[in-house]
């Protein structure tokens, strides 16, 4: 399959920040062959059209990489709106309800909902941590999009696994069956630092060095996580992944909120990256992630959603907005965190924090065409002076018209391709009546 896309803005986030005002972008099979200024195009409509190219009008649109959401929880969706104000929330409703009503059905349904949610929104890569993650990543390869299946490890046990044994062992059977998958992998997630004991980490993280996928845990986001760490150990969150020898270039660390100097130079000297959840944070009243510290100490940040109990929406723009807010506020500087380096959090540093950077993450000859067509015809777009700040600060995931993973076209004119989302909900709902969740009165109306 031949496709070329024209007459849009291109904002490539290639190392030089290449933007195309009027540009165009050659997608052959999987990969991005060709991309430019429309001047810069040899062929003919007539020659592109007789040599069987698919030839899709931007309509002025801005083009841009698909957005890599790098820290979810997919199973998640029957949580959503749950408990939100409620004060020990995590207590009184996720951890119950886990136990109580979360199966192999309601993850795989949850996360084949909640990717169409992705795709939606323009997001073309998800890194998750859940349970029952098998069926996590059969959906993920079903429905075309890019991600990594991370199966939670605690010592406690979970709803799928009652050791982290039992958990590292079903990670190793995912990271196999995935290895030579072109969209997919696997990786053992240990869920946080408080809730592994350091052998399970070090465990974790050997089988996702071996095989070269991300180590990613919840890290530096929890009060009652720093207090534990630096009366049991005397340290940082940071300072303790590092004495227990998983801090290097595979640890993605998920929120990284309370982090010392100390902390951020240790990152950057392992090559860490931070997976900044702004939402989830700025919901649960955890506090602000030192974003603009850990870009200057050159530490990639990628944005992630966090799970929709705890962001609810599964949408980097949102994320963008809210990082750019937090941000300047906190420094009390509107120039801080400028568009185009928001853009690339969404873009390609998630890639660089995932390890994806050489695939995905840019739009460049020889990456995989993940790619999304954000339309410029609504109202909320209208003027443009500068795409970045466009995307940013007045696009939502409304505006998401096409979106591509590895050039396959997964949604096209705002409706999604292959899915039907309303049927999955409406299979979901009944689901969930069928369990605990249907004892909740809310459901009932
Ligand atoms: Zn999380």
């Amino acid at each position: 399959m031949k496709t070329i896309i024209t007459n849009v803005i291109v904002v490539t986030m290639d190392v030089q920040r290449n933007v195309y005002t009027e540009g165009y972008v050659k997608i052959e099979g999987t990969k991005i062959t060709e991309v430019g200024p429309a001047g810069s195009l040899k062929d003919t409509k007539e020659e592109l059209e007789r040599t069987g190219w698919e030839i899709r009008d931007g309509q002025r649109g801005i083009l841009m990489p698909g957005m890599i959401n790098t820290h979810c929880h997919l199973g998640m969706i029957p949580f959503r709106g749950l408990g939100d104000d409620c004060k020990d929330r995590l207590r009184v409703f996720l951890l119950p309800m886990e136990q109580k009503a979360m199966d192999r059905d309601m993850a795989a349904l949850s996360s084949r909902y909640a990717i169409c949610e992705l795709l939606l929104c323009g997001v073309t890569t998800v890194m998750d941590m859940y349970y029952f993650e098998e069926s996590v990543a059969a959906v993920m390869d079903q429905t075309g999009i890019r991600g990594i299946a991370g199966q939670t490890v605690m010592d406690e046990g979970g709803c799928d696994a009652p050791d982290a044994d039992t958990a590292l062992g079903k990670a190793r059977e995912l990271i196999e069956a995935y290895k030579h998958h072109p969209r997919i992998s696997g990786c053992a997630a240990p869920h946080a630092t408080n809730t592994c004991s350091p052998q399970s980490l070090k465990k974790a993280w050997e089988m996702d060095r071996r095989n070269h996928v991300p180590f990613t845990l919840h890290a530096a986001e929890m009060d009652y996580e720093l207090t534990w760490l630096a009366k049991t150990f005397g340290c940082t969150p940071i300072e303790y992944l590092d004495r227990t020898g998983v801090l290097d270039s595979h640890t993605a660390a998920a929120h990284g909120i309370h982090l010392t100097d100390g902390d951020i130079s240790l990152l950057k000297q392992k090559g860490s990256g931070i997976s900044h959840c702004i939402g989830s944070n700025a919901k649960a009243a955890k506090g602000v992630a030192p974003v603009l510290k850990l870009l200057k100490e050159g530490v990639p940040v990628g944005l992630g959603t966090d799970g929709p109990a705890s962001g609810n929406t599964l949408d980097l723009f949102t994320q963008m907005r809210l990082c750019a807010g937090f941000q300047k506020n906190e420094s009390r500087d509107r120039s801080a965190m400028p568009a185009k380096d928001i853009v690339s959090m969404a873009t390609c540093q998630g890639a660089r924090v995932l390890g994806l950077d050489k695939k995905t993450g840019s739009i460049e000859p020889g990456k995989e065409a993940d790619m999304v067509l954000v339309e410029t015809d609504s109202l909320n777009m209208f003027p443009v002076y500068d795409p970045y700040s466009a995307l940013v600060y007045s696009a939502g995931a409304s505006n998401v018209r096409d979106v591509y993973v590895a050039g396959t076209r997964l949604v096209w004119d705002k409706k999604l391709v292959f899915e039907d989302p309303l049927s999955i909900r409406k299979e979901l709902a009944d689901r969930m009546k069928q369990s605990a969740f249907g004892e909740i009165e809310e459901l009932h109306g």
